[in-house]
């Protein structure tokens, strides 16, 4: 398809993330469901449920990975509508596409290798944009923000699933268990500690829930506005093109 688009990594980050997703891809799903004690699955269908996107629609799913929501959003735009599942990783998009592929997801979907920072569609083209815990992993995510409004159509809705700021008194909890515990699991399930290292430090470094939210008005989201889950662990920030 005219979509086909391979971006190279150039910065440091950019090949990092792409050692540690090249280095997960076969085992993302079980450790989705073991480091969150599948509550993932929750704070996904909470998006899917707030999106608000029907029969027939364009729907744009970036950092989409194995593609949970790609899958739900291919039903509910239906044989009308398009699903466009873009990653950055070609072993992330390979996974996602067998994976759809073998739950009979076809027809309306298409997957595309492509940069969030650049996204190789026209002006104008989607009636909503997810990413889920994907913009963390952007080196450069103001510029990722500036070229998902550009895609999306006037009237279109952002959101943004990621890890957050949790409240005060879960933060002990939560450091002893990203910093000790996920690299164990790991390291366990995975031979692999480095990359949950990798997944702890990325989650710190995000910007917490207000300075998202100010992110995106500045790339010229309006009627941003973010809801909490899980005490803060996760955000859903949304925002329009007007
Ligand atoms: N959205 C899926 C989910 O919620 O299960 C996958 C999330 S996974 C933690 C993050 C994904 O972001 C990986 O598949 C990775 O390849 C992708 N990614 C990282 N940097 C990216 C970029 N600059 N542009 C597009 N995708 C990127």
């Amino acid at each position: 398809t005219h979509f086909g688009f391979k971006q190279v990594p150039t910065s440091e980050k950019a090949k990092h993330v792409a050692e540690v997703f090249h280095s997960v891809a076969s085992r993302y799903d079980l450790m989705n469901d073991l480091m969150s004690m599948g509550i993932h699955r929750f704070w996904k269908r909470f998006t899917l449920h707030n999106s608000n996107v029907r029969r027939g629609a364009k729907v744009l799913d970036i950092a989409g990975g194995t593609g949970d929501l790609t899958a739900k959003f291919a039903d509910m735009v239906g044989s009308k509508g398009k699903v466009v599942l873009a990653d950055i990783n070609a072993s992330m998009l390979n996974v996602g596409r067998d994976r759809l592929t073998d739950l009979g997801k076809s027809g309306n979907i298409e997957y595309v290798q492509a940069n969030a920072e650049t996204l190789p569609f026209p002006d104008n083209t989607f009636d909503c944009i997810t990413i889920a815990f994907g913009l963390r992993n952007v080196t450069d995510k103001d510029k990722a923000l500036r070229s998902m409004l550009r895609v999306l159509k006037p009237g279109g809705k952002l959101m943004v699933l990621e890890f957050s700021q949790p409240v005060s008194w879960l933060t002990p909890i939560y450091d002893t268990y990203s910093f000790k515990v996920l690299p164990a699991l790991g390291k366990l399930f995975t031979n692999d500690a480095e990359s949950y290292r990798y997944l702890a430090e990325s989650i710190r470094m995000h910007p917490d829930q207000t300075s998202l939210k100010k992110m995106m008005e500045d790339a010229g989201f309006e009627r941003v506005d973010f809801m909490n889950m899980s005490a803060g662990i996760v955000a859903l920030h949304s925002g329009y093109k007007f």
